[in-house]
């Protein structure tokens, strides 16, 4: 097992290293191994945070990363819910892709003087069995490539009808029946090939009476509860931002003020802002003068939208005043339990008075 295996678990090596450490997850799970606290938090920051990485990374054992990744597949499956198997897919997936840029651009310096195992993309491509359909153009140098050339094929299999214009096959450069990418385009192909390898066999079946499900009933119902906070306010479609509430507020002006936002607090502020009916290109152009950057932005849009609509909307009240980013001020809570809930009723009674932003945009 080495480090490798442990920040890319869905690594065919990864699954074998877990093989090979003949390690009972079953017996793992009921002797509460601090891995089952570490799927835990995979699953819940996934879902919340649209991020698989740990806040406190020291304080795991490579090998508790690398178990906490079976654990947390059979966490998600016995959530018995697609989106957030699909939710919970895409935040490893992005994890794994932030990674493999963070081990792309370390430098000499630093790969001497650490033993971290790096992975690079030829790697990757490898592991995705995408080796033969995508290759870099050639490069002077020993700098990254810019472009790639990817198969038809696969380019097909890997966008998505629902992304923007740019993608579609017709706006294309395509040469021999490849198709031209930029790195950073290729990163987010790569990210849905690996949110496929993620997803797929889940859900496992047949858990549901097993005494794992039983062993694994706390995290599970905390995780249900996380679901269940989805609000359901129905349609609100109007924006202004006088009337929202100061959790949001102060979030948004904390991006102004070039304040990096910590992934919850952007998670908050993008599932509200989506959640009263707000489109990409609405959103980045309303956060224009702030920290966030438009392609982050879009991600994170991308994560929170189904075809339903909004599938996660912002965290409750009470969550957000254990993240810190709720002073009940003004006694919110009496009024209502999550943001969205808060602006819909302020929208209800101060409609007339003010005007929504978007026609205020020249
Ligand atoms: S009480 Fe709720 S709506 Fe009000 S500031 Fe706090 S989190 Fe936001």
């Amino acid at each position: 097992m080495n480090s490798l295996h442990a920040r890319y678990p869905f690594f065919e090596a990864a699954r074998d290293a877990v093989r090979d450490a003949d390690v009972d997850l079953s017996e793992l799970i009921a002797a509460e191994d601090p891995a089952v606290e570490r799927a835990h938090e995979r699953v819940r920051r996934s879902l919340l945070e649209g991020t698989a990485r740990s806040e406190t990374p020291d304080a795991w054992t490579e090998t508790q990363e690398l178990l906490s990744y079976p654990v947390a597949r059979i966490l998600v499956s016995l959530l018995n819910s697609a989106p957030a198997i699909e939710k919970y897919a895409q935040a490893e997936a992005k994890t794994a892709i932030d990674r493999l840029q963070t081990d792309i651009e370390a430098d000499d310096d630093e790969l001497r003087s650490t033993s971290t195992v790096r992975l690079d993309r030829k790697r990757l491509l490898r592991e995705l069995g995408l080796s033969a359909v995508i290759v870099p153009e050639p490069t002077t140098g020993p700098r990254e490539p810019a472009w790639f050339r990817i198969d038809v094929g696969p380019y097909l299999e890997l966008s998505s009808s629902t992304w923007r214009e740019k993608w579609k096959l017709v706006n294309r450069e395509l040469v021999d029946g490849q198709v031209r990418v930029e790195r950073h385009e290729l990163q987010k192909l790569l990210q849905k090939a690996v949110t496929n390898q993620v997803q797929a066999g889940l859900p496992f079946e047949g858990l549901e009476n097993n005494p794992i499900s039983d062993a694994l009933e706390a995290e599970l119902a905390d995780l249900n509860r996380l679901l269940s906070q989805r609000s359901t306010v129905g349609a609100i479609d109007f924006v202004a931002r006088e009337l929202f509430p100061p959790c949001i507020e102060n979030l948004l002006q904390k991006a102004e003020n070039e304040t990096q936002l910590i992934p919850v607090e952007s998670f908050t502020l993008m599932a509200f802002l989506t959640g009263i009916g707000m489109d990409a290109d609405e959103i980045v152009a309303f956060c224009d003068a702030s920290s966030l950057d438009p392609e982050g932005i879009r991600y994170q849009i991308e994560y929170l939208k189904d075809d339903r609509g909004t599938q996660y909307p912002p965290p409750s009240c009470e969550t957000l005043n254990t993240y810190g980013i709720c002073h009940n001020e003004d006694e919110h809570w009496k009024q209502a339990g999550d943001p969205l809930t808060y602006y819909k009723k302020q929208v209800e009674q101060r409609r007339d008075d003010v005007t929504d932003w978007r026609e205020t945009r020249s």
